[in-house]
């Protein structure tokens, strides 16, 4: 064993830390206040310090009260990540490793677009989906993400956007991890974003994406939220997508489709499936035919993404002339495709790898 490994090792073992301050909602930090006797308007002072000053520190609240101060350190943490690596792509992509405090490690990226800079945050440390495609699967799941350690991902990177003038405007959750597998914490994490006095990213500049799991699809649909939605699809038959996923056999394609109707019927929202392009496995004019079958109808838009390779799995990309034939393919049957820009091509782009390469130990 490496002498980092062992490192890490060591912190996870005797991490006991008190909870993040950026896991609660305005609301449940209003509550702790009135529990410590405190007024309830202290909590959207706080608020303000954490996703609007940003500071990193309980003493530089400094329109709060010293012993109130003194009192919110001694029962929480304001979340720290440490950055062990940072990659800058030369289309501006960045890729940031990023240490919890018990050495687990997650990955968050930057994307700048034309519209603004979106991030891509993390969920889970690993994942256990196991996605054949994958390499955040590789070592399975370590543990999942409190609220705070997600919301910690978005403060760091406005930080680090803050030296330029610039915010996140928008947030995918896409990053490591199946987002319905911590169903509870992501719902919090995206209410204190969402919230005007939080980082105030509005809702419809927020994307939420599933492998498939579907009883948290209904609930999700039920929740009452303006967020974007996006399903991982990958293949348009049953056959097919258990081979690329595994998650298929507990949660049929047909059942899935059932699930994704009900979403639309409910919330009236348009669904996104995301199709990953796999040379020579998915990638044929016979798939998009039999893909524009299984959607047709449904208030909806593919986004062809051609994957890269990925050296941990087998897979290949997709030649660039077949990338359009598929899309012209579907936009035959009326459907409404894009094919995703590619970002960070020369660094490593795609989710896991980064982690997979510098942390061989969570990934075996
Ligand atoms: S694609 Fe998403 S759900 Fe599938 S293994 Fe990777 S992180 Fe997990």
């Amino acid at each position: 064993m490496e002498k980092t490994d062992i490192i890490t090792r060591n912190k996870r073992e005797t991490a006991t830390r008190n909870p993040s301050i950026y896991s609660l909602t305005l609301e449940e930090l209003q509550a702790w206040m009135v529990e410590q006797g405190e007024k309830p308007f202290r909590a959207t002072q706080v608020y303000e310090w954490l996703y609007q000053k940003r500071v990193s520190s309980f003493s530089d609240m400094t329109n709060l009260p010293k012993a109130l101060r003194e009192k919110l350190d001694d029962h929480f943490v304001i979340t720290t990540l440490k950055t062990l690596v940072q990659q800058t792509s030369q289309d501006g992509t960045m890729k940031f490793l990023f240490e919890l405090h018990d050495g687990y490690s997650i990955e968050t990226v930057l994307m700048r677009h034309d519209y603004g800079n979106s991030i891509c945050v993390t969920t889970q440390v690993g994942c256990r989906i196991g996605c054949t495609f994958c390499a955040s699967t590789l070592g399975g799941l370590k543990r999942h993400l409190e609220a705070g350690e997600i919301a910690a991902q978005v403060v760091k990177v406005q930080k680090a956007l803050d030296e330029q003038g610039e915010r996140v405007s928008s947030i995918v959750v896409m990053g490591i991890g199946e987002p319905f597998d911590n169903y509870d914490e992501l719902i919090k994490f995206l209410k204190i974003v969402n919230h005007k006095k939080g980082l105030n990213i509005g809702a419809r500049h927020i994307t939420v994406s599933t492998s498939g799991i579907i009883p948290k699809i209904y609930q999700f649909a039920d929740e009452g939220m303006q967020i974007n939605f996006a399903i991982s699809l990958h293949a348009p038959t049953t056959e097919l997508r258990t081979k690329l996923m595994p998650i298929n056999k507990a949660y049929p394609l047909p059942k899935l489709m059932e699930a994704v109707r009900y979403y639309i019927e409910k919330t009236g929202r348009r669904v996104t499936f995301e199709y990953g392009l796999f040379g020579g496995v998915n990638d044929q004019i016979e798939h998009a035919e039999q893909l524009a079958e299984l959607i047709k109808g449904l208030k909806c838009h593919v986004n062809l993404i051609p994957v890269n390779y990925v050296p941990e799995r087998n897979y290949v990309r997709t030649p660039r002339e077949q990338i359009f034939a598929f899309e012209r393919a579907l936009k035959k049957h009326g459907i409404n495709v894009t094919i995703r820009r590619e970002q960070g091509h020369d660094i490593d782009a795609a989710c896991g790898q980064l982690r997979a390469k510098e942390r061989k130990e969570e990934t075996r």
